[in-house]
């Protein structure tokens, strides 16, 4: 792609309530409009960073087993009424009729959804267990939509969920999805913290957040620092490899403010290891037995041709958002960069461009070429602008290998860098070799 083409349509005047990083880097590089309150438009640049966080989230999930499918954002009210959610969900949700004066809703959630068609076609514990997820927009009425796509009423969200016989099945189903969420956000280059949580409207009997650290977090989290020496590549997707890595996990402290309390923290965490920061939310998984089955009747016979009401699960993981959290753990030193496995380009090509002289251009346009044969998603930044005005322009793009074309360069020799990381001198040939590594 050429710069000069890409359509990033800057923000001149960053709007009032852009507080954070991640929203004001999201407007200044043409990521986001926003539309209405909490509703954005995706422009090309951030739609493809979106796409690509989407395409790791399904390939850990389809790694697990789990199915995909699509359910549709309109729901009928009638199914939220069975649950008895339809009353208690408040005004989060958006609630419209159609012209026959039916009761619909624009889906915060999907488990009567699910339920429903479950319940339908599913009468024997030999189709069990089963997972299924879907990625679809969402909708909340959040009361204070802000921070851009952080917390906003439309958003974009994978969500899982589980369906078995014994409530020991179903916690083997949770922890599979444990396992699914700690390797996704290691594949967005994220530190994530699983912390046990409170169940919340979903309801329920177990359920942990994933904190990613950020200092702009909405959450404040407390924690010792050794829940980082858990590497998830040690467990294996086993019932009794899941189990030790759970058991794992809930040796060490972390929690977010509302359990927080100092002088347990003290008492079971040295100082040295003590963490205390921010942190945002990008999934949330909950266990809640047959807290749906029951009301809404979606029951199996089991062996001995018994009904039993099936225990199930449910997993988001907020896929829009963890475009703004990625930026947000990732900003440093008014430095965006994109984990490799995310960035909207793998690589920028940067040409000192000169009226009277257009031979660094040129070789720029052959390395381009090149690089595009060899599968390498390449930006070629052919605007005739100062060298320093276009290193801060990529500053801010953050696109996390740069390839300078300037005085240095001889013939077929170019400077690579990663974005902030050393330079070295390197030709066509093994800048391909290089960036293939990675890439393809
Ligand atoms: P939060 O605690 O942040 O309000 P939640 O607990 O209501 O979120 P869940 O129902 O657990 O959210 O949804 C799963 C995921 O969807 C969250 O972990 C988050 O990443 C994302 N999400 C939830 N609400 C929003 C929102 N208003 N805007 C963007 N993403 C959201
Ligand atoms: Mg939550």
């Amino acid at each position: 792609m050429l710069l000069s083409k890409l359509f990033i349509p800057i923000t001149k005047d960053l709007p009032a309530e852009a507080k954070i990083k991640s929203h004001q880097l999201m407007l200044r590089t043409g990521m986001i409009r926003q539309s209405s309150a909490g509703i954005y438009s995706w422009l090309p640049l951030g739609f493809k960073v979106m796409k690509k966080i989407e395409k790791i989230v399904r390939e850990e999930q389809n790694n697990i087993g789990a199915q995909e499918m699509l359910m549709p954002t309109i729901q009928p009210a009638d199914i939220w009424k069975e649950s008895g959610r339809y009353d208690d969900y408040g005004e989060e949700m958006l609630r419209i009729s159609d012209r026959q004066k039916r009761e619909m809703l624009y889906g915060p959630t999907n488990e009567e959804q699910i339920t429903e068609i479950f319940r339908s076609s599913v009468k024997s514990y030999k189709l069990l267990p089963q997972i299924f997820y879907h990625i679809q927009w969402k909708f909340r009425d959040e009361l204070r939509p802000r921070f851009g796509v952080m917390r906003c009423r439309e958003f974009y969200m994978k969500d899982a969920y589980s369906f078995d016989l014994t409530e020991n099945e179903a916690v083997h189903s949770y922890n599979k999805m444990f396992y699914a969420y700690l390797k996704t956000f290691q594949r967005l280059g994220l530190k994530s913290i699983p912390m046990k949580a409170e169940t919340g409207p979903i309801g329920g009997d177990l359920s942990h957040e994933f904190i990613i650290l950020a200092d702009t977090g909405e959450s404040k989290i407390f924690a010792d620092k050794k829940i980082f020496d858990i590497k998830v590549e040690e467990f294996k997707n086993n019932e009794s490899s899941l189990k030790k890595m759970r058991e794992n996990f809930s040796k060490y402290y972390a929690v977010t403010d509302d359990k927080f309390k100092k002088d347990e923290f003290d008492k079971n965490v040295k100082k040295s290891d003590q963490l205390q920061t921010k942190g945002i939310e990008v999934g949330h998984i909950f266990y809640f037995g047959d807290k749906y089955s029951k009301p809404m009747n979606c029951s199996v016979d089991n062996k001995d041709g018994k009904k039993t009401f099936v225990k199930m699960g449910s997993y988001g993981i907020g896929v829009s958002r963890l475009v703004a959290a990625i930026i947000e753990a990732k900003y440093n030193n008014e430095k965006m960069k994109w984990p490799i496995s995310v960035s909207p380009f793998d690589v920028v090509i940067i040409p000192s461009i000169n009226k009277n002289d257009n031979s660094n251009l040129k070789k720029a346009t052959k390395l381009y070429l090149e690089l595009k044969k060899n599968n390498i998603d390449v930006l070629l930044d052919d605007i005739d602008e100062n060298l320093a005005n276009k290193f801060k322009k990529h500053d801010l793009l953050g696109i996390p290998f740069q390839i300078i074309i300037g005085s240095k360069s001889q013939d077929d020799e170019f400077e690579f860098k990663e974005i902030d990381g050393k330079s070295k001198m390197l030709n066509s040939n093994n800048i391909t070799k290089e960036l293939k590594k990675y890439f393809v």
